[in-house]
């Protein structure tokens, strides 16, 4: 009889797995739709605008798991059926626009800058939506809509440059794969070379980091060869300017360790022909610094002493959606965190609703929030001080990767292996 249950669970189960990549091949063919566009405002407004569309040749993302049901990021996309308004794809992800929006420099300018996001193409026209996060209520609110026929003359299909793709590691399926994206930045036509080999060197950094450890076979990683002009990259602050692929530099919003690029449309021009799901500019330098923003990308340095855990920290913020658990070092935000409210990510907490976060994995008993006494201070627990801020914001440990590269706490680990399992297309 139990072997019977068993059969019927697993027809079942399989019968499920059928039909959703059914309703992929219903309403997708498998290759992208890149939408660019603008955000543009200041502290307190903003507004979207389509820039360009592109049909691009690979889908690398789930086929299962079509609509995000994290809730992270401050920006969420849309596809809805335009005749049915079938809910089809969705997904959340973090820019740069949002964090320059809490910049002293935001209360006095307007600017715009370009964003992409990359959703599968779709057979039949849909709904675009592209909406985002009011910090005061944090629920997402609609800043564009439109109707998006595939057949339209006004995508652009064309081929863009053929960059030298060097498989890193390959294990399977890019839809059932995370696809992870090394691009060269500050590399000249000689140091192409030292590009593949810094590629490899830290994809094994990050399968020698738990809980990346148990999931080497999950990836499939992949580097795209940019030649820079110059090597490096700008140090406005100093007065050094570079002229490289990607157009990154430091002291983005002042802060002389905060190495980013505005230029999303180089950097989606350069992975247009490979699977991609993560993307890591690698910055031919040896000074400290780097990036990271949910589903957007990570950056950071070749050649610093700590450019190991500098790198599997901001690739922490760009894949695991984590939130810094630091809140002594310098940031040139303001008021990043309401308060009153939950933040999205899984790492900290205010605990307005700490149900949603790691609750479940502290022991019965536990004082909440933790004191750091001799008693707790190696434990899991809700430790005051994280997300820029000494108080009322709580973190899940005394130390960890996203604080001060020690080891990834729990709460982080757990968080980091969800996101494989999205993108490996099971259950999460
Ligand atoms: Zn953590």
């Amino acid at each position: 009889m139990k072997n019977k249950l068993s059969l019927v669970w697993l027809a079942c189960l399989l019968a499920v797995g059928v039909c959703a990549q059914d309703t992929f091949d219903t309403h997708f063919e498998r290759k992208s739709l890149r939408v660019d566009f603008a955000l543009s405002g200041n502290a307190t407004y903003q507004a979207a605008a389509i820039q360009q569309l592109r049909e691009e040749p690979v889908w690398a993302g789930p086929r299962k798991n079509l609509i995000d049901e994290f809730n992270y990021g401050g920006y969420h996309v849309y596809v809805y059926d335009k005749t049915t308004n079938e809910l089809l794809y969705s997904r959340s992800f973090n820019t740069l626009f949002e964090e320059w929006m809490t910049t002293d420099q935001a209360k006095t300018e307007v600017q715009s800058w370009t964003n992409t996001v990359s959703i599968p193409f779709p057979k039949k026209t849909v709904v675009l939506e592209i909406a985002a996060r009011d910090k005061k209520d944090m629920l997402f609110h609609p800043l564009l809509k439109m109707d998006i026929d595939p057949t339209s003359i006004f995508i652009d299909r064309g081929s863009l440059k053929n960059n030298q793709i060097t498989q890193i590691q390959y294990k399977g399926e890019s839809s059932e794969k995370v696809d992870l994206v090394f691009l060269a930045e500050g590399y000249t036509a000689d140091e192409q070379d030292k590009f593949v080999a810094d590629a490899r060197r830290f994809t094994e950094l990050l399968f020698q980091t738990a809980p990346y450890t148990d999931h080497r076979d999950d990836f499939n990683v992949w580097s795209v060869s940019l030649v820079s002009e110059e090597k490096g990259t700008d140090i406005s602050g100093k007065g050094i300017f570079r002229n490289t692929a990607l157009n990154s530099g430091y002291y983005t919003f002042g802060v002389d360790r905060y190495l980013t690029t505005p230029d999303m449309k180089s950097i989606r021009d350069a992975v247009w022909n490979v699977a991609c799901d993560a993307i890591f500019i690698l910055v031919n330098t040896d000074t400290y610094g780097g990036g990271g923003m949910y589903n957007f990308y990570a950056i950071g340095t070749a050649d610093n002493p700590r450019t190991p855990v500098v790198f599997v920290h901001e690739f922490g913020h760009s894949f695991g959606g984590l939130a810094d658990e630091y809140f002594s070092s310098e940031v040139a935000y303001n008021d990043f965190y309401n308060l009153e409210k939950e933040p999205w990510e899984p790492n900290i907490t205010t605990l307005v609703d700490f149900d949603k976060k790691w609750k479940d994995l502290l022991p019965a008993g536990l004082p909440v929030p933790t004191p750091l006494n001799e008693k707790y201070k190696n434990d899991l627990g809700v430790f005051e001080g994280g997300g820029y801020l000494s108080k009322g914001i709580y973190r899940p440990m005394d130390h960890c990767m996203m604080r001060d590269y020690a080891p990834f706490c729990p709460a982080c680990s757990r968080a980091i292996v969800k996101m494989i399992d999205f993108y490996c297309d099971r259950e999460y």
